[in-house]
């Protein structure tokens, strides 16, 4: 095991490193980043390969084989980020300043910090001479992540599906310690929701906005829809995930009315995180009718961000749209992505709570579901058998204190979390890798 505070250090500068490279996607240009990451793990021993769907965006593969047989365990990463707007930020968002025990920059959290960690762990133990006695540990770091993955993970679990290949996969997605009452818990994200955005269209007839009888106003006809969308609750649903969620809180999960009203009592902020975990929700988040202001518009178009539960599909989806919003209307799916997970009694989950109760005694850890979705969703696709999580433990920065920070400004990570975090993956990779 490397010494801790070496890869506390480590995992610090290369996290500043990482920042300093403008990855801002798009356009990405993630290249002379993965090329400095690619330099790095050749130096520690590890066989490395940057493949690229368009110039200038490569992804780093590398592998540490042991070569006898053994799971294949895959740190996965992006490198790309989120624009960032300086005028909204304390610091430069690509200076990497340290402030207040933290590295301030775009990435510090999502997910610069979790690469950094991967790569610094798995470099330490490289070089100290460790190598795995079966299977073989891989670091996938992609580009491309932040719009879609078209080039990134989806692209190489189709394309490079052999050397992207994996039984254990660790990535984004949770992590952050949250307080529930008395308890202390730790996300694993264990499965991601399926996206079935859709339009829902009303119908009139044009006539001249003087006259407002004239004609049959479309736009009007959203009034009741807006109203419903606006009251709708989610309705909740059991499933493996959120039945553990509750466990974990310690709360009777056969009633998931009473267990979640239960949770907005204690502790609202919990309550909003854990509703879109137990089912299927949605947002409207765009408008469009007449195209001239004197128009009555013949037709309107209502855009709603749905989002479903793994393994769920648009026959579902269509059973919630029309209990919240009723019939008649003329509904069509922009987006059919069946969201996947992954099983949470494995010993990959096991060795999760081990590190968190050597780390934290006291602190629980529960399986939680992306509302949105990360790469993990591709190996998940491209290899059924394979366990995929998000796991970046944070126990100085908790859940409600990052979770604004992704994708906002002064996104910042705390020195302790990364040297936290860099512990767990090379603790992770020693004892899967035995
Ligand atoms: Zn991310």
């Amino acid at each position: 095991m490397p010494d801790p505070q070496d890869l506390e250090r480590r995992t610090t500068e290369l996290l500043q490193r990482l920042i300093r490279f403008n990855t801002v996607n798009p356009p990405g240009n993630e290249e002379e980043c993965q090329v400095f990451l690619r330099d790095l793990l050749q130096g520690a021993g590890f066989e490395v390969e940057l493949l690229a769907a368009v110039e200038g965006r490569p992804n780093l593969v590398a592998r540490l084989p042991s070569g006898s047989d053994g799971p294949v365990l895959c740190f996965l990463g992006h490198v790309d980020t989120v624009l960032a707007d300086p005028a909204d930020w304390t610091v430069d968002p690509w200076s990497a300043e340290i402030r207040d025990g933290c590295v301030w920059g775009r990435g510090a959290l999502d997910m610069k910090s979790q690469v950094a960690a991967e790569v610094a762990a798995a470099v330490a133990l490289a070089q100290e001479g460790w190598r795995p006695e079966s299977g073989e540990l891989k670091l996938v770091i992609t580009a491309d992540e932040e719009t879609g993955a078209e080039h990134g993970a989806q692209w190489l679990c189709e394309r490079h599906t052999d050397k992207v290949r994996a039984d254990l996969v660790v990535n984004e997605g949770a992590g952050e310690t949250f307080a529930y009452g008395d308890k202390r818990l730790y996300g694993v994200c264990a499965g991601e929701k399926g996206v079935f955005r859709f339009t829902l269209a009303t119908s009139g007839r044009a006539g001249h906005a003087s006259i407002p009888r004239i004609g049959d106003n479309a736009l009007t006809k959203m009034a009741p829809v807006l109203e419903a969308l606006a009251a709708a609750r989610v309705v909740p649903e059991h499933s493996p995930e959120p039945d553990a969620f509750f466990a974990a809180l310690g709360l009777d999960a056969s009633d998931l009315e009473r267990a979640l009203a239960e949770v907005e009592a204690t502790d609202p902020r919990v309550a909003v995180l854990l509703e879109p975990m137990l089912g299927v929700t949605m947002t409207p988040t765009m408008i469009a009718a007449s195209q001239k202001i004197n128009v009555i518009p013949a037709r309107a178009e209502l855009r709603v961000d749905c989002r479903v539960p793994p393994e769920l599909g648009e026959e579902h989806a269509l059973e919630r749209i029309h209990a919240a919003v009723g019939d008649g209307y003329d509904i069509s799916f922009a987006e059919t992505v069946v969201g996947n997970r992954s099983p949470i009694d494995t010993p990959f989950m096991e060795s999760i709570r081990e590190f968190v109760s050597r780390e934290d005694p006291g602190a629980a850890v529960t399986p939680v579901v992306l509302p949105g979705f990360s790469d993990s969703r591709w190996f998940r696709e491209a290899f059924p058998d394979c366990v995929a999580y998000g796991f970046f433990p944070q126990k100085e920065m908790d859940l409600f204190e990052a979770a604004p920070l992704v994708h906002g400004a002064d996104e910042r990570v705390p020195i302790a979390d990364l040297g936290l975090a860099a512990r767990f993956y090379a603790n992770l990779a020693e004892e899967t890798l035995k």
